[in-house]
């Protein structure tokens, strides 16, 4: 067990819940990362997930306090314990695409609208892959899956003029960002800026899942491979020429850190308002 994990993570879920070479490991690791170079410690984040890959490798992980919400509903109770905790307790979630763009997308717009403290890591296997490997929301357009052996022909969520984080900016987000999982750095200093915020951030992390993904888009599940064709598959917003076919431009999409209020010190604020009010 390296250093990080022994400090932040519960032994018995190291060194993963994941398959051997899915890059979930990593987007989490990343994460922690950057609570570390911040100088959080374990009673200073509440960590919450939901279901999926993602949800089972991140429940019972964090040593300190966390939560599992249903599926697509994590969103909803964060507020609800956003209002409860102390303000200066961070609220973090890792969450699957499905969870965040799909069945949670409602609740992720509320929580966005009214700038609720979180900061939500969307770990995206490009599909449904804890169920088998069906396309889904992001899966890149004509790629080969479980559900769509002659590519994926619905419009998706990481098309050009499509892009679901346009959707999250205008409900009201106050950061937003984009990785490939085999970042590294830049994925971590962007987790770090998104943990700045006293308001609602989401960073969507890509990473390749080797078990369905990669047998069914490269017909092998060599974990090279993969990586590569997910890195392949990326490129620096402002950078990509070259002309590759890019599916996920990475970096900070919009950064409006700490510009409006957030949700709970609105709610305290007007709270404290009405009953002054009342008494007179
Ligand atoms: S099914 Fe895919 S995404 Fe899920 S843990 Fe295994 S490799 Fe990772």
């Amino acid at each position: 067990m390296d250093k990080l994990s022994e400090k932040y993570l519960r032994a018995r879920k190291i060194p993963s819940t994941a398959c051997s070479g899915c890059g979930l490991g990593q987007a989490h690791k990343a994460f922690v990362q950057a609570i570390d170079e911040l100088n959080f410690g374990i009673d200073d984040i509440l960590w919450g997930t939901s279901i999926g890959c993602s949800g089972r490798q991140t429940f019972g992980t964090w040593k300190g306090d966390n939560f599992a919400g249903t599926h697509g509903r994590v969103y909803a109770i964060a507020r609800g314990l956003r209002l409860a905790i102390a303000p200066e307790m961070k609220i973090v979630l890792t969450v699957g695409d499905g969870d965040a763009f799909g069945i949670g997308l409602n609740h992720l717009l509320h929580a966005a609208r009214t700038n609720t403290q979180m900061t939500v890591l969307v770990c995206d296997n490009l599909g449904y892959q804890s169920t088998g490997g069906q396309y889904g929301w992001t899966t890149p357009p004509g790629v080969k899956t479980d559900s769509s052996p002659y590519g994926m022909y619905e419009p998706n969520w990481v098309q050009s003029g499509r892009d679901v984080l346009n959707i999250i900016q205008a409900a009201g987000a106050t950061f937003l960002a984009r990785h490939v999982s085999m970042e590294g750095r830049p994925l971590v200093d962007t987790l770090k800026k998104a943990l700045q915020n006293n308001g609602f951030s989401l960073v969507h992390c890509v990473f390749p899942c080797i078990t369905n993904f990669a047998k069914n888009a490269l017909g092998s599940r060599n974990s090279v491979n993969m990586f590569n064709w997910v890195r392949n598959h990326a490129a620096p917003l402002g950078q990509e020429a070259g002309g590759r076919e890019i599916f996920w431009r990475t970096g900070i999409y919009h950064d409006a850190s700490n510009t409006r209020a957030e949700f709970s010190q609105s709610v305290k604020e007007k709270t404290a308002e009405i009953q002054r009010e009342v008494s007179g």
